[in-house]
Order: structure tokens, then C-alpha cells, then sequence
């Protein structure tokens, strides 16, 4: 029974049925060639590429073409195909893909194919075909296509293994290349990643027994190289290795990750020939799409794991950090300052809130003026008062500038950091120091009126001492008159320095100009009665004059310098001497102590200016002058330092500020 006309179109000259079912065929085929049939296998419907083909195998549209006539004539093959899948058909399995050799197509003869039926029961009413001849061409169409579907799906992939076992079900499964396995480099060996095919155990498992090392095989030299690879005839190949079966054809490419080989795709057919240039040209362009995803995913997990460090560090500080844009809305924030917040606010923060919806109302005013001085690019740093459930807190904030890659300003960061422990703390040792201090001038004001109030009946006590001694004439009152004034100076002496050390402590710095001639013959007036100093020879080297200074304090300084050379000088020494010398430069004002005395041994040198210190202890003195040295020293801003060398003199170095106020 002849239907009517081969047309591009479905003919209506039938019955009601079986136009109905070719209509619903027409739909389902989904491949490039396509054609339907009726029950005895004449056409009804080609589409027009289907047509050209059938003019190629010589069926000039002709009306009422069946496929046996296609049987029938040379391109018998062709009509089996066909006749041969439709048997396999039955109501309970209306459709069936498969893949075969055509060789009545020109070109290449491999198709891709399905076969479809219509059933009324257990009546066929139609039955349709559709093909695509896997050409050259088609496949790279088909390869563009799977491509953007791959990339697509690639965005939301987290880790390489992933991303290959994407690449197989979205390229590799669809490329009609038999059995595929992506095998990653790790060292010398090449670990299974991904497979389709017999390769394949479970949705994300390989089968086992698939590594192989890096010299082994046509993977292995794959590897090695950075080479695609194709072999046509594995049987001859001295590269191939056996795996599932006897050898066909294999098709190897390299995937190269910044520079170096990360793995391989792999491909294996039982029929020789089976792959051609055209296979290694797709899957040498799939391992280049591959590549060029992992090289992205792998700086995406660096840039992660960079960011999750940083997170790290500012989720780690209990203080609470927040970012602001431009227009006062948060932008990020650490885990602290959604704990605070919760905790202080009730407010759960989330970014793009304005800072009027997160700020307290008693601080949205500072806040305010202190993010617009940041974002003007001046860091303000603050301490607050806030009050919260009876409680108060001290705050310090500090407001900085946040800047982009470029270094301007989007932004600003808000650090809020709870100083109330500290603040309590600091408030306690302030009341301490208040009461210390007090203590301290009490004690300085006793020490001084008791030194002070003792001086005057000693003072008295020696004049009576002299009238003593000068009126009696019994030697043994004249000696023990002596002794009772020695006692009573060195009473008198220490006395003094008790003084010395009050007063550098009770009274201010007073700058004024100190005329030095003037100072040293004061101090000869004073010297002329200490016994040993007419046997000191001095001399003064006097390079500036006058200085700005404390004179109180600068003739404590001479005082304690000169009397100690006249006290320490080495009596073995046929003559003693000492130099005084005063220097300037830009910022300082220099006085060096120089004598020929008994020196200091080394290992003293460093207790020297402690208090009560005295290298032997049958030295005359209090211990206390070099003592009182230093923390009037000090007190000027300025230094000391010895040098001195045991039996060969010791030279004292005073390095004074110019201005002590502000040194
Ligand atoms: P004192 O007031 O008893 O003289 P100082 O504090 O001035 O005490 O000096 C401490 C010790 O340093 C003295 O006991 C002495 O041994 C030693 N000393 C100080 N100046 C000199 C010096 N010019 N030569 C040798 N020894 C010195």
C-alpha cells in the first residue's frame, strides 16, 4: 500500500490512527536524519536532510517509497539497519539508541541512531528512525556544544575529582569514543580520577586495578611527554598495555596545568581504526578545557584558603571588628561583633544594614562624626562611656580609612574594644600613686626639716669644739678635741648630703645662667678646710664659661667630683692632681673630672653609683655622694660614666642637655 509523496512534510491521506502516531513521532526523534513509517514500512514523513541522503542512494522523490524497496536495491545495508532495530521494538519497549556501521553512507559510515514505535495495543502504527552520521564535522559541532554545557556546569564545582567526573558525563559520555578514564599524575604513578564506560564502577568510582606507573603504557609516555598520542592499531603498538580486553585503538592526550602535565584522558576501543585524528583533535581540545577550569579552581581554593586565613585572624580577637562603605552601610564583620551586638542589641548584623539601624542611639552621634573624619582619611581613636542594664562600659573605638587595590577610600573599619577591666584597673593604681606620692613628700619634707634642724646645733657643737681646743693647753683635751671635731664633721657632712638628696628631689629645675669661675671659687672657699686639698694640684680648662643650667644642682655635681679627688687621691704619688674640664657642643654641655688618684678596681665600677656604696669600707663617707650624683644627673636629663684604671686615676664624664626641660 503506497501512502502518497515523499515530502518534507507528514501526508494526511491516511488513516486517522496512523497520522495521529506519525504526528507523535515526528515529535519524539530528536536526531538530524529523520523519517516515519507505517506499519508496512512505507514512508510517510522525511525530514530534508533525510531526503538528500535517500537522493545520494538514488531515491529520486519518488511517491510512495517503502523501505524495502530500499532493501531491494544496492544500498541494502542500510534498509537492514533499520528493519533489523524496528524487531527489537514491542509495546513494552517503544524506543532503542544504539550506535552502528553504515556502509552505504558516503564518508565515514559510523552513525548514531534510534529507533521509536507507536502501538495501539499491540498493533504497531508507526514506526520512525533518526540518525546522525558521526562525520568529522558533527562531532566538532557536538563537541562545541557539550563544551558550554560543561562550562556552565563547571561554575559550581568546589575540587578537581569533581570537575573531572563533570567533564566525563558532560563531554567524554557523549562523544561517541568508546571507553574513557582521566588518570591524574600524582609523582611517578597515574591514579585513576574519573571513567565512562566499562572503566566506570558506580556513579564516582573507577574500577579497580587501573594505576599505572609513569612508565608504563601509552598513558605513561602521554605523561612523560606533555604528547597527544593515537594509535590506530594497538596490536602493533610497543607502547600498549593490555587492560580489559585485546587491543584495539587508543587515543591518549596530556592535560597541562600552569605548565605541567596533571593528568591524562585516555580512550580505548576493541576495533582497530576506530579512532581517528578527529578523536585526538576533541580530546586534545577537552584536556585544554579541562585545564583551563583547574588552573581557575586551583587559585579559587588558594584565594579560599588566603581569605579563610584572614578570617582566621579576625575571627580569632574577641574585640569587634566592622566594615563600613562610604555611605555608613556595614559591608563585612567579625564573629565578635555578632556576638557583642546579639548580646549588647539584640540585633542579629547583616551586611548592607545602615549604621542607623545597628549604632546605639546615645552613640550615633560620635559615630557619625567620627566615620565621616575617617573617610576624610584621618584614623580617629576614641574612648566611650556607655551605659547598658545598669552596667557601664568603657569603650575604646578606633575608626580607620578602608582603602581598594588602588589606595582610595571606599571605606572605613570600626574596631569597638571593651577597656572596662583595664579602665577599673588603671583607676585603682591612679589612687594608689595619689597616696604614694602623698607618702613621699611627707617623708621628703621630714627628712629635710629633721637634716636641716640637726645642722644648727652640730653647727654650734663645732664652734664650741674650736673654743675648746684652742683654750686649753692639756695635749689630751687638744686630742680628743680633735677627734670630737672629726666626728662632728663627718656627722656634719653626711648631714649635708642628706640635704642635697631632699632637695634635688623637693624643688623644680630652675634654668638660669651659671657663671662657672664664680662656682669654683666658691668651692675653694669651701675646700680650703678639708684637709689634704692644699695637696691636690687642680686645674681647669674652662672652654665655655657660662651655661644654662640648675646652679644648685651643678655645684652638687662639682662638689661631690672635687671632693671625692681630694678624698681618693694616692698619697704614694709624689704629686697629686686633677682637671676640670667644660666643653659644649650643638646639644650638650660636657664636664669631665679628671685625676691621677687611687683609681676603682673594674669589678666595682658598676655599684659605684649605688647608694650607701663604698669600695672599702674604711673610706671616709657616707656612700651617698655618688648616689646623689646620678639622680641629680638625672634629674638634668643627663648622663655619667666612669673610666677608671686601679693606682692610675679615675676620669668622670657628666654630659648635661642643653635644655633638660624638654630633653
Ligand atoms: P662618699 O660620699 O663616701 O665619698 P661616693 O658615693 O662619693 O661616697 O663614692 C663611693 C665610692 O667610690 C667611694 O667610697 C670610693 O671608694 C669610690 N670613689 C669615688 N670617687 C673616687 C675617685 N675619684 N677615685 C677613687 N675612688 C673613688
Amino acid at each position: 500500500m503506497r501512502m502518497g509523496p515523499i515530502l518534507d512534510y507528514p501526508i494526511m491521506k491516511t488513516t486517522h490512527s496512523t497520522n495521529t502516531a506519525t504526528l507523535e513521532l515526528v515529535g519524539n526523534l530528536r536526531h538530524y536524519n529523520r523519517a516515519v513509517f507505517d506499519a508496512e514500512f512505507n514512508i510517510v514523513y522525511a525530514n530534508r536532510p533525510y531526503l538528500k541522503i535517500l537522493e545520494q542512494l538514488g531515491f529520486h522523490s519518488k511517491e510512495g517509497l517503502s523501505l524495502l524497496d530500499i532493501y531491494n536495491s544496492a544500498s541494502r545495508e542500510h534498509a537492514l539497519i533499520w528493519l533489523d532495530a524496528f524487531k527489537s521494538l514491542s509495546p513494552l519497549q517503544s524506543s532503542f539508541s544504539f550506535s552502528a556501521r553504515d556502509e552505504a553512507l558516503s564518508g565515514d559510515c559510523r552513525i548514531d541512531a534510534e529507533v521509536q514505535a507507536i502501538y495501539e495495543g499491540n498493533q504497531v502504527k508507526a514506526y520512525g528512525f533518526g540518525f546522525d552520521e558521526l562525520t568529522d564535522s558533527y562531532l566538532k559541532r557536538r563537541f562545541d556544544r557539550l563544551k558550554s554545557e560543561f562550562l556552565a556546569k563547571a561554575l559550581t564545582v568546589k575540587d578537581t575529582r569533581e570537575l573531572m567526573w563533570v567533564m566525563v558525563d558532560e563531554i567524554l559520555s557523549n562523544l561517541y569514543l568508546g571507553d574513557a578514564l582521566i588518570l591524574e599524575k600524582r609523582g611517578e604513578v597515574l591514579v585513576p580520577a574519573a571513567a565512562y564506560g566499562n572503566l566506570r564502577k558506580s556513579s564516582r568510582e573507577v574500577v579497580d586495578g587501573l594505576e599505572v606507573a609513569i612508565s608504563q603504557g601509552i598513558s605513561g609516555w602521554v605523561a612523560t611527554t606533555g604528547e597527544p598520542y593515537l594509535s590506530a592499531d594497538t596490536s602493533q603498538d610497543p607502547h600498549y598495555i593490555e587492560r580489559h580486553f585485546e587491543a584495539g585503538s587508543e587515543v591518549a592526550v596530556p592535560i597541562v596545568v600552569h605548565g605541567n602535565v596533571f593528568g591524562v584522558i585516555n580512550c580505548e576501543s576493541e576495533q582497530r581504526n576506530f579512532f581517528r585524528p578527529i578523536h585526538q583533535e576533541l580530546l586534545q581540545r577537552t584536556g585544554e578545557v579541562l585545564s583551563v577550569r583547574i588552573e581557575e579552581l586551583l587559585s579559587r581554593i588558594e584565594l579560599e584558603d588566603l581569605e579563610q586565613r584572614h578570617l582566621a585572624i579576625i575571627n580569632s580577637t574577641p574585640n569587634s571588628f566592622l566594615l563600613f562603605d562610604s555611605s555608613l552601610q556595614l559591608m563585612s564583620f567579625n564573629t565578635a561583633a555578632i556576638k557583642s551586638w546579639r548580646y549588647f542589641t539584640g540585633l542579629g548584623l547583616e551586611v548592607g544594614m545602615k549604621y542607623k539601624n545597628i549604632i546605639p542611639e546615645d552613640l550615633k552621634k560620635k559615630f557619625k562624626t567620627l566615620s565621616l573624619k575617617s573617610l576624610q582619611d584621618d584614623q580617629a581613636e576614641e574612648y566611650l562611656t556607655w551605659r547598658f542594664q545598669e552596667k557601664e562600659f568603657r569603650l575604646k573605638v578606633n575608626f580607620a580609612p578602608a582603602r581598594n587595590r588602588k589606595g582610595e577610600i571606599f571605606g572605613f573599619t570600626l574596631l569597638v574594644e571593651d577597656v572596662s577591666a583595664l579602665y577599673q584597673a588603671n583607676e585603682t593604681l591612679r589612687a594608689k600613686n595619689f597616696d604614694l606620692e602623698q607618702g613621699h613628700k611627707e617623708l621628703d619634707k621630714f627628712v629635710y626639716s629633721i637634716s636641716h634642724d640637726l645642722r644648727a646645733p652640730l653647727s654650734s657643737m663645732m664652734g664650741l669644739v674650736n673654743l675648746i681646743e684652742n683654750a686649753q693647753q692639756l695635749p689630751e683635751t687638744k686630742i680628743y678635741a680633735k677627734m670630737l671635731q672629726d666626728a662632728a664633721e663627718s656627722m656634719d657632712s653626711y648631714i649635708r648630703n642628706v640635704l642635697e638628696y631632699s632637695r634635688n628631689k623637693r624643688f623644680e629645675i630652675e634654668l638660669e645662667e651659671v657663671h662657672l669661675p664664680e662656682v669654683f671659687r666658691e668651692l675653694e672657699e669651701k675646700f680650703k678646710f678639708i684637709p689634704g686639698y692644699r695637696e691636690l694640684k687642680f686645674e681647669s680648662d674652662l672652654q665655655v664659661k657660662t651655661i644654662r643650667s640648675d646652679a644648685y644642682r651643678i655645684e652638687i655635681i662639682l662638689n661631690n667630683l672635687l671632693s671625692n679627688a681630694i678624698k681618693y687621691r694616692d698619697v704614694a704619688k709624689r704629686e697629686s692632681r686633677c682637671k676640670i674640664t667644660i666643653s659644649e657642643s650643638d646639644q650638650h654641655y660636657e664636664i669631665r673630672v679628671s685625676d691621677n688618684g687611687i683609681g676603682i678596681p673594674k669589678d666595682k665600677v658598676g655599684d659605684l653609683f649605688n647608694m650607701f656604696f663604698k669600695v672599702q669600707s674604711d673610706h671616709p663617707g657616707s656612700g651617698l655622694g655618688l648616689y646623689i650624683l646620678k639622680e641629680v644627673v638625672g634629674n638634668l636629663n643627663g648622663e655619667v660614666k666612669v673610666e677608671s684604671k686601679l693606682k692610675k686615676g679615675s676620669t668622670f664624664i657628666i654630659l648635661l642637655p642643653k635644655n633638660p626641660l624638654n630633653a
